[in-house]
């Protein structure tokens, strides 16, 4: 079934949440997609049906999603999966073997497991290269590199990569660049608009919004590469169940709303944090102390929920904190209305613990949600006055 976006181009991104992809049920007049929970469909003749076959291949409230993620990020044509890692995985596809990816340095740790671990054993060649060094970035492609992947920001340094240089930088190579837009989600930034060749989504994060949900998605414009990949997405199955897009659907409504309460709230943490004592360093793109804050300015249009931090206690003062704060919840996982703390090394990043990845073992993730925000800066006060 056509992904095309049903909204007007010209709309606002608050509007293409609530309207895209949502047409009243034709049967019923039923103002919200239904959640068709079925996995085949009746039909009319032999091979004459009304688009659908098998849920599978294709079911209304998966198009409904795909046709509101691919309007979010301004593509012609998303593509939703059970998980982030199935859309990761399917993208992956499109490189063949004896064909080289080249790979930011700080990238999900589930992304790295997969290039590293085991898409490697098939004949495919990983570079993984810091994307915050253009010089160093640019070295690293190879005659036979098929695509360029960043993070930006990444997880858990949110360091950031210039889209535009590196879709430059693939397009003279030959190649095509991926940007996993999961932690800015396309409020704040969008990246098919700064020349990507696709957008990957883990949808559990932002675009889902309230921690029920693992989903995934790409989202892409070229008509021959979506032809592919949809039919990979039929292939391997790796498909969410029509529950799955509901919800993610109804989350993503207020996704315009959520990214503005997550800025304010992780904007004000972020200062408090700076100023406490016990605090020796704040990562935020929205701190003027970020290494690449101007680039934060140019290519995003709000500096997001996440936010990393180290105390002068250490690891240990670290593992307190993460302990006892009572609104942070100790969980993996980001980007809910309800926030989260965690230790990135021994729990998200645990898989690349011996590897370039490896991040410092004191360092504090929070993803700051929507709540009162000196709730918030309570909750961590609270704490802080312990280690410090
Ligand atoms: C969570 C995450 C993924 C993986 O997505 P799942 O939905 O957990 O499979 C990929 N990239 C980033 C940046 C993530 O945060």
């Amino acid at each position: 079934m056509s992904t095309q976006p049903k909204t007007n181009a010209k709309l606002h991104l608050e509007t293409i949440a609530v309207h895209a992809g949502v047409e009243p049920d034709p049967v019923s007049g039923a103002v919200m997609t239904p959640i068709y929970q079925t996995s085949t469909y009746a039909q009319a003749d032999v091979a004459v049906h009304k688009g659908y076959e098998y849920s599978r291949t294709d079911n209304p409230t998966r198009t409904a999603l795909q046709t509101a993620l691919a309007a979010l990020e301004g593509g012609r044509h998303a593509l939703a999966f059970a998980s982030g890692m199935a859309a990761i995985d399917t993208l992956l596809r499109l490189v063949k073997p004896g064909e080289h990816v080249l790979c930011g340095n700080d990238v999900y740790g589930g992304t790295f497991r997969l290039f590293d671990k085991i898409l490697s054993g098939y004949g495919l060649e990983f570079s993984f290269v810091d994307a915050a060094d253009s010089g160093a970035f640019a070295a690293a492609m190879q005659p036979n590199t098929r695509l360029v992947w960043l993070e930006t920001p990444t997880n858990p340094m949110l360091r950031l990569a210039d889209i535009a240089a590196a879709a430059e930088l693939a397009h003279a190579h030959g190649a095509w660049l991926a940007v996993d837009n999961t932690f800015a989600s396309p409020v704040l930034q969008r990246p098919l608009t700064l020349g990507a060749d696709f957008v990957v989504h883990s949808t559990t994060k932002y675009i889902g919004g309230h921690s029920d949900v693992v989903g995934g998605a790409i989202v892409l414009n070229d008509d021959e590469a979506y032809a592919r990949l949809k039919f990979l997405q039929n292939a391997i199955g790796a498909v969410p169940g029509p529950m799955d897009c509901f919800l993610t659907l109804r989350g993503l409504k207020t996704l315009a709303l959520r990214m503005a309460a997550h800025c304010r709230n992780a904007t004000l943490v972020a200062q408090y944090l700076s100023d406490h004592t016990a605090v020796s360093q704040v990562i935020y793109p929205g701190l003027d102390s970020h290494p690449q804050y101007d680039l934060a300015r140019r290519q995003m249009s709000g500096p997001g929920g996440m936010i990393s931090f180290i105390l002068h206690g250490g690891e240990a003062a670290a593992r307190t904190v993460a302990r006892e704060t009572r609104l942070f919840t100790l969980a993996e996982s980001l980007g809910g209305v309800e926030s989260l703390i965690e230790l990135p090394a021994p729990m998200t990043h645990a898989s690349v613990a011996d590897s370039p990845l490896a991040v410092d073992p004191g360092l504090v993730r929070i993803s700051v949600g929507i709540e009162n925000a000196q709730d918030l800066i309570d909750d961590l006060a609270r704490v802080l006055s312990r280690v410090g």
